[in-house]
């Protein structure tokens, strides 16, 4: 008895001192962006080539990460934003999945242009289950600037990814020194560093001295939906049209000519649409292509009305994602009706 506490006593003291057991492991997931660009001049906040470096580079310029986890990277692509699709998001959900379900990991981070970080960010919070943190980190400014601010939030994205406090709260989006929900975040600026917010949901929480705080508690969005991608090979196209005065049916019809299997309409307002373009979305509904619509405005809550699904919280981007989803699992019009229907 005496022998093998001492034993224990031995082995605490000697993982205390090496520190290897304790060290988080946080895998960093590359996408490009501009927190991978590079500019020909420093002061170039535009016209820069994103997604020029590599994983390793990124990591290499914060050297403070191997003070607090250890870290490794993965590149997954090297883009625009603009050019990630559903093939490549359905890979990386998929990738992170499995590395989630290692004992090991503590956490992941994707770094990510901005310009469609919600929607990956999205992606992952509605398909992952794991309770450990997934974080999507950018930056506005080139590598290359003057006060580039991609190194302090990879510093920060990472050190939430291996925080026990930012367990159990969904895909965050890190960001300016703060923490976003990836379910309510979105693109407000196109070229602040304070680029990202939750219109009406607001923050989770955000950094101090590189140490993350929250507001609350671990939680989660009411009604937040979760699609277990595991046996989903791909997904389908959804659509997404913008209204205004003058718009006509002409995409709408184009688009379920073209093999839509759901279209997300940007409506103006709590969702309206011009009455022209009423029986083309009819004509999708009774089809069966759902038709939801969501507002181009940035907050609010789009109703139910009688020719479409009304979005509730979830933009257009937003809706299209949760559309997409549900659509690859073959979800009535009825359920897919209850995903957006929160109220
Ligand atoms: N065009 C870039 C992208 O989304 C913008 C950025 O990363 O901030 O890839």
């Amino acid at each position: 008895m005496k022998n093998s506490a001492l034993l224990a006593t031995l082995l605490l003291f000697f993982c205390f001192f090496c520190g290897a057991a304790e060290r988080p492991q946080v895998t960093i997931y590359a996408m490009g962006g501009t927190i991978a660009g590079a500019a020909s001049s420093n002061l170039d906040s535009t016209g820069y080539v994103s997604g020029s470096l590599g994983v390793q580079t990124l990591i290499d310029a914060v050297p403070e990460l191997k003070s607090f986890a250890d870290v490794s990277g993965r590149q997954v692509a090297n883009l625009e934003s603009s050019d990630v699709d559903r093939t490549l998001l359905l890979k990386l959900a998929k990738t992170i999945h499995a590395d989630l379900a290692k004992p090991d990991t503590s956490g992941v981070v994707v770094t990510h242009g901005t310009d469609t970080l919600e929607e990956t960010a999205f992606f992952l919070d509605l398909t992952t289950r794991s309770p450990k943190p997934v974080v999507i980190v950018g930056a506005m400014r080139p590598a290359t600037a003057i006060s580039a601010d991609g190194a302090m939030n990879l510093y920060d994205a990472v050190k939430l990814a291996a925080s026990d406090s930012a367990r159990h709260r969904g895909a965050m989006v890190v960001m300016n020194d703060r923490i976003s929900p990836a379910m309510f975040v979105t693109k407000t600026d196109t070229h602040a560093v304070e680029a990202f917010q939750s219109p009406e949901a607001g923050y989770l929480g955000g950094f101090i001295n590189g140490q993350p705080y929250f507001y609350y508690a671990p939680t989660q969005p009411v009604n937040k939906p979760h699609f277990d991608i595991s046996e989903v090979e791909s997904l389908p196209d959804v659509s997404i049209l913008y209204s205004y005065q003058d718009q006509d049916d002409t995409l709408i019809r184009a688009a379920i000519k073209n093999g839509a299997k759901g279209i997300v309409i940007a409506g103006t307002g709590n969702g309206s649409i011009p009455g022209r373009i009423k029986p083309a979305v009819k004509e999708a509904m009774a089809r069966g292509i759902p038709v939801v619509i969501a507002s181009r405005i940035d907050a609010g809550y789009v109703t139910a009305n009688d020719e479409a699904i009304g979005s509730g919280f979830y933009n257009p981007q937003k809706a299209k994602i949760i559309l997409s989803l549900a659509l690859a699992r073959h979800d009535s019009m009825e359920t897919i009706r209850g995903y957006f229907a929160t109220l």
